[in-house]
C-alpha cells in the first residue's frame, strides 16, 4: 500500500507552539473542561477590538476590493508604509522597496525561501519567535542560534553574536520588541549590531511587529534607521497594534545597501510574483490605520488594559515562589523564569502538560521559543486582570506542590 509522508524538507523544522501540549488543550476543551488559555498571542477573541475606523473602511473598500492588485500592493497602503518608514527614520525607501504580505508570516517565508542555499547560516535569537527559525530550516538554511541574556533585559549577547559567525553566515535576525522576553533594544546595542553586520557583510532581517506597542514612554529605534550602508529587510503589521491579527495584514521594507542585494531582490520579486498579491482587503485599511490618532496607545498608559495587565502579571509572578521574571517593555508576553532544581524540572514540555492537566492552564513552554534549557516558559497576558489573577492563583498552587517525576 501507497502511504503519503510528510517531505523531508519539514524533517529539521520545529514549531512547538502550535504543538502537542495545545492538542491536548484542544483535546480537553473539546470534552467540555474550560482551559485557560495563555498561550497565543491573538488580541480579539480577549475583547480587544480593532478601532472602529479600521473596520469601517474595510466594509467601505470592500467592494472595490476583489481583484488582485499589483503583486506588491496597492499604492495606497505602500505610500502610507513609505511615510511611516520617514517618520522611522529608515531611509531610502521608494514605493518599489516595499512589499504588503499576508501577515508578517507569509513574508518570513519568502525572505528566507528567496536567500538560503543548503547550508547557508542565519542568526536567530534565542528565545525567539520560531517562525524564524522554522522558516529557515523549511528554506534549507542552519539557523544558528544567538543568546538573548536574561541578565541584562533579555538583550542580545554581543560576545556570543560574534563568537557564532562564520563564512557561512549571511544574515541575523532581530526581533525587537521581542517575543517571548517583551524587550525593546536600545539604540547604542541597534549600533553594535549594525558594527557587527558592517564587519561581517551581513544583511540584517529585523521584526518589529511590537513596534507599536512599548510601554513607559520608551522610544522604539528601527535598526535600519542606523544603518544606511547594510542590507536591511524590515517587517511589520497591523495584527497587533490594530488587534486584527485575522485580517492578515503586514509588509516588510528594504533599505540601506539595496545595489548589494540585486540577485536577492530580483528573486524576492519573482516570489512575490508567484503568490499573486497579499488579500486586498487587508490592504485597503493600511493607510487608515496607520495614519491619524493611535488608539493603541490607551492600552498602554497607566489605567490602560494592556499596562495594568503587565503591572499585575509581572508583580504576580515575582511573588510566587521559585519564579521570577524580567519586566516586559513591550508587547503582551513575559517569559519567566522557573527553579528547576527547587521543582526537578528536566523537561519543560512536560512541566506544560502537567500544569494543564493538574489546573487547566495553558502556557507555551521554552523549548516552543527555541530556548536551550527546561527553565523558562511564556505567558501572553491580554487575558483581563480577573482571569490573570485566576490563573496566577492556579499557577501558585501548582508550583506550592510540583516537583518533576
Ligand atoms: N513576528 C512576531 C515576532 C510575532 O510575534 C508574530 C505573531 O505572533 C508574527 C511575526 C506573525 O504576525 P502576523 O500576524 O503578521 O503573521
Amino acid at each position: 500500500m501507497r502511504t503519503f509522508q510528510k517531505s523531508s524538507k519539514l524533517e529539521n523544522v520545529c514549531y512547538d507552539v502550535r504543538g502537542p501540549v495545545l492538542d491536548e488543550a484542544n483535546r480537553m476543551q473539546e470534552s467540555g473542561i474550560d482551559v485557560l488559555k495563555l498561550n497565543i498571542g491573538n488580541p480579539a477573541p480577549f475583547g480587544f477590538s480593532a478601532p472602529e475606523e479600521v473596520i469601517l473602511d474595510m466594509i467601505y473598500t470592500l467592494r472595490d476590493s476583489q481583484g488582485y492588485s499589483d503583486s506588491k500592493g496597492i499604492f495606497s497602503a505602500r505610500k502610507a508604509i513609505m511615510q511611516y518608514c520617514q517618520i522611522k527614520k529608515i531611509p531610502n525607501v521608494t514605493i518599489n522597496d516595499i512589499y504588503t504580505g499576508n501577515g508578517v508570516s507569509e513574508l518570513i517565508n519568502m525572505v528566507t525561501q528567496g536567500l538560503l542555499d543548503n547550508g547557508d547560516e542565519i542568526l536567530v535569537p534565542s528565545p525567539d519567535y520560531p517562525l524564524w527559525t522554522g522558516c529557515v530550516s523549511l528554506a534549507g538554511g542552519t539557523p544558528v542560534h544567538y543568546i538573548c541574556d536574561e541578565q541584562s533585559e533579555w538583550y542580545p549577547d554581543i560576545e556570543d553574536i560574534k563568537s557564532k559567525i562564520t563564512d557561512k553566515t549571511k544574515a541575523i535576525v532581530l526581533i525587537n520588541p521581542n517575543n517571548p522576553t517583551g524587550a525593546v533594544y536600545p539604540k547604542e546595542l541597534l549600533l553594535e549590531i549594525v558594527e557587527i553586520a558592517r564587519e561581517h557583510e551581513l544583511m540584517i532581517f529585523s521584526d518589529e511587529i511590537y513596534d507599536r506597542l512599548v510601554f513607559d514612554g520608551i522610544e522604539h529605534t528601527s535598526i535600519a534607521s542606523l544603518a544606511p550602508d547594510v542590507f536591511c529587510i524590515t517587517l511589520n503589521g497591523l495584527s497587533k497594534s490594530h488587534m486584527i491579527a485575522g485580517f492578515r495584514c503586514g509588509w516588510m521594507v528594504l533599505s540601506g545597501a539595496k545595489e548589494k542585494a540585486k540577485g536577492y531582490i530580483e528573486g524576492l520579486n519573482m516570489l512575490s510574483n508567484m503568490r499573486l498579491c497579499s488579500n486586498v482587503p487587508g490592504q485597503a485599511i493600511i493607510q487608515t490605520a496607520l495614519g491619524g490618532y493611535q488608539s493603541v496607545n490607551e492600552y498602554l498608559m497607566p489605567g490602560g488594559r494592556i499596562y495594568e495587565q503587565r503591572e499585575y502579571i509581572y508583580n504576580a509572578i515575582n511573588d510566587i515562589p521559585g519564579l521570577s521574571a524580567v519586566k516586559p517593555k513591550a508587547a503582551f508576553y513575559i517569559f519567566p523564569k522557573m527553579d528547576t532544581k527547587k521543582f526537578n524540572i528536566l523537561d519543560d514540555e512536560k512541566f506544560a502538560l502537567d500544569l494543564l492537566k493538574e489546573k487547566k492552564v495553558l502556557i507555551t513552554h521554552g523549548k516552543g521559543f527555541n530556548w536551550g534549557g527546561p527553565d523558562h516558559f511564556r505567558i501572553v497576558y491580554l487575558p483581563s486582570v480577573e482571569e490573570l489573577r485566576k490563573a496566577t492563583g492556579k499557577l501558585r498552587d501548582f508550583f506550592a506542590g510540583y516537583h518533576q517525576k
